[in-house]
C-alpha cells in the first residue's frame, strides 16, 4: 500500500507530458503507473500539470544589507517558494575571504535556514581572498557544497575577487568538481556619483560591463578548462557574444543563469511612478536587450529569482549610494517563464539545477528520487496576484502569467496543499548524498 498517489494528471517525465499516475512511499516516488493502485491518499490530479518540484539556485533570504534586511526570512521566503512550486532553494553564505572565515559563516546561516518549510543548499561565497585558495576549495567540499561565488566588482564594499585569484579558483574547480559562481560586471565602469538616484542604474551599471567581463571570465574558462557559471545574466547581448564566441564551451564548462525579471520587464520601467520598486542589480536593461535575450533563451541552462524582496519603504532612499537593490520573485517564476516558453523552462528550474549541484536525490519525476512535486493548473489569461511572502508589493502583480500551484510536496509531505501551507520542516541538501 501507497502512502499517497497523484491520479489522472500529465506528468513531466523526460521533457514530455504523459498521463500517468504517481505513487509514494515515505519520502520517495515509488511508482509511476498507467494503471490504479491503492493509496492512503489519492490526490485527483484531472486537469492538472504534475512537475518536479522547482529547485531556485539563486535566492536571498534574510540578507542582512547594513541599513535593511531583505524582508522575507527563511520561513516567509519559504512560504512564497511553495506558492511557486519550489521545493529546493539554494542560498549564499555571507562572503568571506579564508576557510576559517568559510566555516564559521557556514554554521551561522545555516542555522537560519533551519525555519525554512523547504530543502535547503547554500553556496560559498569568496570576497578578497587573503588565505590559501585550495584550503578554501577543500573547505567547501567538506561543509557539503561544490559551489563558491565570486564577485567581479563591488570593490567599494570589499567584496571583489581580482582576476589572479579568478583564474586560481577555476583551475582548482577542475581539480576538486566545484563550480565557479561568478556575479560578473566590470567593476571599472561602474560608478555611483553622489548625485545619481535609482534612475541612474542604467548608466550606473551600463550593460557592456557585462557582456565584456563575461567574455573576459569565458576566456578565462576556456583557458583553464575550469567550471564557471554566471549568475543573473541580464544582457542579451551578453548572451548573444557568449553564443558567438564561446559555444564549444557553453554547457560543458561554461553555464549561465538569468532571471525573470530581466524577461518580463524593460528599463523604462524605471521611469515610471514606482519606478523605484524595478530596483536590483544587475538593473533593467534597454528593450532589445530584452528581446535579445528571449531570443537566445536556450544558452541558458538554469533560471533562478534573485529573490531579494524589500519593503517599498525601504525603496524611499534619496541617492543610489546605499540604495537597497534587489525584489522578489520566487513565488511568480514559474509561471511567468512558462508562459513565455512553455515546456522549455522547466528542466532549467529542476533538472538542470540538480544536474549541476549533484542534488542525486532531486529534479526528477522518476522512481527512487525525493517526492518532491508541484502540481500546476494552467489558467486562461491569468494574471498574477498579490503573493504569500513578507514583502508589501510585488513588480508581477497583474501581470500575464500562466496560472498557479494547488499544491506542492517536499519529500512526500505537503507544504501547499489546495493552495493552503502545511507546517513542514525543510531539509539541508548535501551535494552528492544519495
Ligand atoms: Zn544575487
Amino acid at each position: 500500500m501507497f502512502d499517497k498517489s497523484l491520479i489522472n494528471g500529465q506528468l513531466f517525465i523526460n521533457g514530455k507530458w504523459v498521463k500517468k499516475n504517481l505513487y509514494i512511499l515515505g519520502e520517495k516516488i515509488a511508482d509511476i503507473s498507467d494503471e490504479i493502485k491503492d493509496a492512503k491518499e489519492v490526490i485527483d490530479c484531472s486537469g492538472l500539470k504534475v512537475l518536479p518540484g522547482l529547485i531556485d539556485p539563486h535566492v536571498h533570504f534574510e540578507l542582512n544589507c547594513g541599513r535593511v534586511t531583505s524582508v522575507d526570512d527563511f520561513y516567509y521566503g519559504s512560504v512564497a517558494a511553495a506558492y511557486g512550486g519550489v521545493t529546493s532553494i539554494v542560498d549564499f553564505l555571507d562572503p568571506t575571504r579564508n576557510a576559517e572565515e568559510l566555516e564559521e559563516s557556514y554554521y551561522a546561516r545555516i542555522k537560519l535556514a533551519e525555519k525554512s518549510l523547504i530543502d535547503y543548499h547554500m553556496h560559498a561565497c569568496i570576497r578578497e581572498p587573503n588565505g590559501d585558495l585550495e584550503e578554501y576549495v577543500k573547505m567547501t567540499k567538506k561543509l557539503g557544497m561544490k559551489t563558491i561565488k565570486l564577485f567581479t566588482t563591488y570593490s567599494d564594499t570589499h567584496r571583489r575577487t581580482y582576476d589572479e585569484d579568478i583564474i586560481k579558483l577555476l583551475e582548482l574547480s577542475k581539480k576538486y568538481d566545484v563550480l565557479i559562481l561568478a556575479h560578473i560586471e566590470a567593476d571599472d565602469m561602474i560608478s555611483i556619483k553622489p548625485e545619481m538616484t535609482y534612475k541612474d542604474l542604467p548608466i550606473s551599471r551600463p550593460g557592456y560591463s557585462e557582456t565584456i567581463e563575461a567574455l573576459k571570465l569565458a576566456k578565462y574558462a576556456k583557458k583553464t578548462g575550469g567550471f564557471l557559471y554566471m549568475v543573473h545574466c541580464s544582457s542579451g547581448e551578453t548572451l548573444r557574444q557568449l553564443k558567438e564566441e564561446y559555444s564549444d564551451i557553453i554547457g560543458k564548462n561554461l553555464f549561465i543563469e538569468s532571471c525573470p525579471q530581466y524577461f518580463v520587464f524593460n528599463n523604462s520601467f524605471l521611469e515610471g511612478e514606482n519606478g523605484k520598486l524595478f530596483t536590483f542589480a544587475p538593473p533593467l536593461r534597454s528593450e532589445r536587450e530584452r528581446q535579445l535575450l528571449v531570443h537566445n533563451f536556450d544558452t541558458l541552462l538554469t533560471i533562478g529569482t534573485d529573490h531579494c524582496a524589500f519593503n517599498s519603504e525601504d525603496k524611499n532612499w534619496p541617492t543610489l549610494a546605499g540604495f537597497p537593490l534587489g525584489v522578489g520573485g520566487i513565488e511568480y517564476s514559474f509561471s511567468l517563464m512558462y508562459k513565455r516558453f512553455e515546456e522549455k523552462v522547466i528542466d532549467k528550474m529542476s533538472k538542470n539545477v540538480a544536474m549541476i549541484e549533484d542534488f542525486l536525490t532531486k529534479g526528477e519525476l522518476k522512481v527512487g528520487k525525493d517526492a518532491d512535486i508541484a502540481v500546476f493548473k494552467d489558467i486562461f489569461n491569468y494574471r498574477e496576484q498579490k503573493g504569500h511572502g513578507r514583502c508589501d508589493y510585488s513588480i508581477y502583480e497583474g501581470v500575464l502569467g500562466s496560472g498557479e500551484f494547488i499544491h506542492t510536496l517536499v519529500r512526500g509531505e505537503f507544504v501547499l496543499k489546495d493552495r493552503k501551507i502545511i507546517p513542514h520542516k525543510g531539509k539541508e541538501i548535501i551535494c552528492g548524498e544519495k
